[in-house]
């Protein structure tokens, strides 16, 4: 089949030649290439590669946004979310009061802002039952949305987690579990306490190390003065608190509400 068959082959045979040029030389593939217009408006260029590296690309993009999108859900996998923080979205937050009317402006514009090159974390800090949790979940489903890989966990899951990877039967060892710390994009650590035993303390400042300066969520019922009372604590403290904005918040129980 020559070019021109070929060209007509492409276009369809009911349509009708209507420009031809030969030779010419494509600046884009460096390929020489035959020129046919058709009178349904299509062009075929044969020889010019152009048409297929452009398909080729976008292939390899979807490809490697598939493994992403893989890489994000089963980094997600690993979460350990409870069962009333599930569905919680800023939708359905209901804010009793200014203190946490404040709180659930700060998250919202945390998640509609969040970029990987502006690294901010959030210490959410008031007493149990205000809705931090809620607000930090519903800031991670957000920027999940969005295409990046978040973790949600709390501190006993997380040690937990580090124990299981002792275990010799475990799909992962330590170093697997200090991987995916090191990489989420956003980390959510609920309910941050001081009542941790001498592995959990080493334990959390290494984990406070591998995510300073990075996205971080965490969420305490304790005071600032009590996350700094001894020296290991205050070492944590330190590492966390790095690029965090502390925000208290204050009220009512947010969980009570509707249930008297
Ligand atoms: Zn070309």
């Amino acid at each position: 089949m020559n070019g021109l068959e070929k060209a007509i082959k492409q276009s369809g045979f009911r349509n009708e030649l209507m420009e031809s040029e030969f030779g010419l030389f494509c600046d884009k593939c460096n390929n020489k290439y035959d020129y046919y217009k058709f009178d349904n408006g299509q062009v075929v260029k044969d020889g010019c590669d152009c048409e297929l590296i452009e398909h080729h690309k976008q292939q390899k993009e979807a490809f490697f946004k598939r493994i992403e999108r893989n890489k994000i859900e089963k980094i997600y996998r690993y979460s350990i979310i409870p069962y009333d923080l599930q569905g919680a979205t800023f939708e359905n937050y209901e804010p009793q009061n200014e203190s946490q009317k404040k709180l659930f402006n700060i998250c919202k514009r945390y998640a509609d802002n969040f970029e990987l090159n502006n690294k901010q974390s959030l210490l959410l800090q008031g007493d149990f039952g205000l809705g931090k949790s809620h607000l930090a979940m519903a800031a991670l489903h957000e920027i999940k949305s969005k295409g990046y890989s978040v973790l949600f966990i709390d501190i006993p899951q997380l040690l937990t987690a580090y124990k299981d990877t002792y275990n010799k039967n475990s799909e992962m060892n330590e170093t697997d579990l200090d991987e995916i710390i090191e990489k989420v994009d956003l980390m959510v650590l609920d309910d941050y306490g001081t009542s941790v035993n001498t592995f959990g303390n080493q334990k959390l400042f290494s984990v406070m190390n591998m995510r300073k300066g990075k996205h971080n969520i965490i969420t305490t019922n304790n005071t600032a003065k009590e996350l700094t009372k001894n020296k290991d604590l205050a070492k944590q403290f330190s590492r966390m608190m790095m690029n965090a904005t502390p925000i208290k918040v204050d009220g009512d129980d947010y969980r009570l509400k509707g249930l008297v």
